[in-house]
């Protein structure tokens, strides 16, 4: 028998792909060097969770669908870091603004016209994976970033019945 599996998956951002806010802790407009480190406007080296590009990878490879839902108010910086680090070719669909996750996950669950339990969330925050467990839908709190274990297991968990 197949192995049930989740029809998009979802990342936040801030804590969850990259370990700081990028409303805060950082200072974009962020820029690539010439030796491929990426920087934030006053020169400080910016990066993600080290396993965070491959996870993706494989992910994307294996035709999973991917999404973003970020709460972050700094949404240009948000989506340059994005591109800089090469990770839209990854997700399918961004959800990145302030407000709530419910509504983020409602947009991404009816741009893709799936069902909520047919979904796996990860997220850094407590009351987010509170609020988008409440709809139904898998929610992962992550401790220290994203890594192969943790979406593993979560893949894992997915397809075990409920
Ligand atoms: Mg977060």
């Amino acid at each position: 028998m197949a192995a049930v599996k989740p029809k998009v998956i979802v990342f936040d951002l801030d804590y969850t792909l990259w370990p700081f806010w990028v409303d805060t802790h950082v200072y974009p407009p962020f820029r690539k060097t010439s030796n491929g480190t990426i920087v934030d406007s006053l020169g400080f080296k910016v990066s993600h969770y080290p396993e965070v590009p491959e996870v993706l990878n494989d992910l994307h490879k294996q035709g999973y669908v991917l999404a973003v839902a970020s709460r972050t108010g700094e949404v240009v910086g948000a989506k340059q870091l994005m591109e800089l680090l090469g990770w839209k070719q990854f997700f399918s669909h961004e959800e990145i603004y302030p407000g709530g996750k419910v509504k983020h996950l409602t947009n991404i669950k009816n741009q893709f016209g799936v069902q909520f339990n047919e979904m796996i969330f990860f997220d850094d925050e407590g009351r987010n994976i509170r609020d988008v467990s409440e709809l139904g839908v898998l929610s992962i709190l992550v401790k220290n970033g994203v890594t192969r274990k943790v979406v593993d297991d979560a893949l894992t968990r997915f397809s075990k019945p409920k």
